[in-house]
């Protein structure tokens, strides 16, 4: 599955939105934790971003980012407004990027304390993983196949701990993976959307066909 490179013929390395000439819609779950932030960055990506608040929104959108939040209140809304299945369906066919709390709802394993999820992506995460040393810290990360490093913001981070057979890891810190990529999904144990470097988003861009 290459992740590299341009698919469109029609990118000219401005922003992957525009591929096609029509910037991508993408959804953002607009539940709990910090949405706007994501919507502005993937503007800033060259994307339409959309709030996602029912599953009739849901099926307006291309691609789907759940935030950073806390995990259990957002699940517990996820289930309020019967969205669950919804968002399993949605994954099933679209991609889907889970940003901190958001990587704890996708993985198909959540510890510390174990915790249902949408169980899309073959990860196991244990919540809080890095304890009060990454309470919020901004540190660098390793990006895969040399492409540098990346100032990653860690807050209240969990930690990867185990990426099933058809996992990807795209960064580490610290030897540890901090995104990962599993057909169609991503998961970040850190906040892409807060800072001004859009490569994270411009990757889930163009995963959304
Ligand atoms: N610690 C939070 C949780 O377990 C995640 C933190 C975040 O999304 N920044 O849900």
């Amino acid at each position: 599955m290459a992740d590299g490179g341009n698919n469109t013929s029609s990118s000219h390395g401005g922003p992957a939105g525009e591929a096609g000439g029509r910037p991508k819609r993408i959804g953002v779950l607009a539940l709990q934790g910090d949405f706007e932030a994501h919507e502005k960055a993937l503007r800033r990506a060259g994307a339409e971003a959309v709030p996602v608040r029912t599953a009739d929104e849901l099926r307006q959108v291309e691609g789907l980012i759940i935030p950073g939040g806390e995990s259990t209140t957002m699940l517990k809304m996820i289930e309020q407004e019967g969205l669950l299945e919804p968002l399993r369906e949605f994954g099933s066919r679209r991609p889907i990027f889970g940003t901190c709390a958001g990587a704890i709802l996708l993985a198909t394993e959540v510890t510390n304390p174990p915790q249902s999820s949408l169980g899309l992506m073959d990860i196991g995460v244990e919540r809080n993983g890095y304890g009060r040393q990454l309470d919020s810290r901004i540190a660098p990360v390793r990006l895969a196949d040399s492409a540098g490093d990346l100032e990653a913001v860690f807050i209240r981070a969990p930690i990867i701990r185990r990426v099933g057979r058809d996992g990807r890891v795209l960064a580490t810190y610290q030897g540890d993976p901090v995104l990962v990529v599993q057909g169609l999904h991503f998961a970040a144990t850190f906040h892409p959307e807060l800072t001004d470097d859009s490569r994270v988003h411009l990757m889930f861009i163009k995963k959304v066909a």
